[in-house]
């Protein structure tokens, strides 16, 4: 062993220097401490909260029962029930998703090809039956209405969430691969 190894062990020169530097942290850091749920952080923008159902202008449903968000979906809590409505339309009869079995990775959302399956910033839902975190059509509809309604919806796809819906505009262009430019080969 080294000499300067030696000597820094026998007099525990680490172990002061990890002293030393809690001690100034304690004495002039001020605490971050907050007390929540008296002072609340807004959500950063782009947080994974509550899952919500986009609606249209016409305050229609956005979703056309395609299936692809439950098709990512790792934890498969996403439930979509369709049947044919008039001129062969599909109609979404039930949506439901299993919050409790969400791991909130947004991938239904990036799946959508629509923008109509969203996150919201949305964090304080905590409940106490299983049932309460079953989210049903109306229900993500209705988190729609009181957490994106107006600009605040328009924001959400603008700064955040790509790959966004404009991006889709025909089978050829996958949003979600559109910002990658693949090299020929020559
Ligand atoms: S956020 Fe992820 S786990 Fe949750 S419903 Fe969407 S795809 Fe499934
Ligand atoms: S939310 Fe989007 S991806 Fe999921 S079924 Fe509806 S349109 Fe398709």
């Amino acid at each position: 062993m080294k000499s300067g190894n030696l000597i820094r062990k026998v007099f525990f020169v680490e172990i002061l220097k990890g002293l030393a530097f809690t001690l100034k942290t304690m004495l002039f850091t001020k605490p971050v401490t907050r007390r929540y749920p008296k002072v609340k952080v807004p959500a950063l923008p782009g947080f994974r909260g509550l899952h919500a159902l986009a609606k249209n202008e016409e305050g229609k449903i956005k979703c056309v029962g395609c299936g692809l968000c439950g098709a990512y979906c790792p934890s498969k809590c996403i439930y979509i029930y369709t049947s044919e409505g008039e001129d062969h339309a599909k109609v979404v009869d039930r949506y439901e998703i299993d919050v409790l079995r969400c791991v909130f990775c947004g991938f239904c959302v990036e799946a959508c090809p629509f923008g109509a399956i969203t996150l919201s910033e949305h964090y304080e839902y905590s409940n106490y039956k299983r049932e309460d975190f079953y989210m049903t059509k109306d229900k993500l509809l209705g988190n729609w209405d009181k957490y994106f309604a107006g600009p605040k919806g328009e924001r959400y796809f603008k700064d955040f969430w790509q790959p966004k819906s404009e991006n889709f505009t025909g089978g050829q262009d996958q949003a979600m691969f559109s910002k990658v430019k693949v090299k020929e080969k020559k």
